[in-house]
């Protein structure tokens, strides 16, 4: 993995449409490309981790002509990924956000996250979802081997949680035929743990990702290759269909479990 310093004219992007799932306004990436390399991720495609270095100065400036609201940290790749050790640059990003009286709503998979408890619990309605596709080994060292281990993450969310931190779960990406019956238990293990609300959204698999994710997916499991074709014949969604009976499934659970399906 190589690491480069690189240079942007904007940092926040607004978000257009309503935002029922993250319940955000705007959002922010401290990094180009990420160095967890899950392997069904376009965020992971590339060798090159791009560290926005002027990100300090354009927050700064641009967070003072906006309308205050919602600002999610990690859109688009993990704020905490193995480059944050080093360069900081989501601490400081977070410090400004609480300087400006903003929301924060973090996205990640890392326990890293917990190095920043004490600007997290500073910021007003402040958020943070940690994302596990499984508790499955097998399917977490094919699909995110250099991610913290499900049990690492479920331990933070605890540990937010305890420091008076909204906290949920996300089941992101769901993994169709592979997580279904594993759901329970996600959903049980997350209240157990203190998780707030539970999420989820089904693998997309749009262009070229399709191929790449098929040739993976039979690593695990081969015959679950036909399927996915089936499953993902029309659209870069799963059908309709699927998606409306895993839902049921997630929501069945999360009421034996008390738990909200929204934040
Ligand atoms: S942590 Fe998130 S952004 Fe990074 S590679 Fe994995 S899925 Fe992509």
């Amino acid at each position: 993995m190589e690491y480069k310093y690189a240079k942007y004219n904007t940092l926040l992007n607004k978000i257009t449409n309503k935002d029922n799932l993250f319940v955000g306004n705007y959002t922010l990436d401290p990094y180009q490309n990420c160095d967890f390399g899950c392997r069904y991720c376009d965020s992971a495609f590339d060798d090159v981790i791009y560290i926005k270095t002027d990100s300090l100065q354009l927050l700064e400036k641009e967070i003072k002509k906006i309308e205050k609201g919602m600002i999610i940290v990690g859109s688009v790749v993990d704020p905490y990924q193995e480059a944050e050790k080093k360069h900081k640059i989501t601490r400081k990003l977070l410090k400004i956000i609480e300087h400006n009286n903003f929301y924060a709503h973090v996205l990640t998979k890392s326990d890293l996250v917990l190095r920043d408890i004490d600007i997290l619990s500073k910021i007003k309605g402040c958020i943070v979802t940690i994302s596990i596709i499984s508790l499955d080994k097998t399917v977490l060292n094919i699909f995110e081997k250099n991610v913290p281990s499900s049990k690492e993450r479920l331990n933070v969310i605890k540990k937010l949680s305890e420091n008076g931190i909204k906290t949920g779960l996300a089941v992101m990406p769901l993994l169709p035929f592979i997580v279904e019956e594993e759901l329970e238990e996600i959903v049980k293990t997350a209240k157990q743990n203190g998780a707030h609300y539970l999420l989820h959204k089904h693998l997309e698999l749009k262009g070229d990702q399709k191929a790449i994710f098929l040739k993976i997916l039979s690593e695990l499991n081969p015959d679950l290759v036909s399927k996915y074709e089936e499953l993902y014949s029309g659209s870069y969604m799963p059908d309709q269909s699927h998606i409306a009976k895993v839902k049921d499934m997630v929501d069945k659970y999360c009421r034996k479990y008390d738990m909200p399906t929204n934040i």
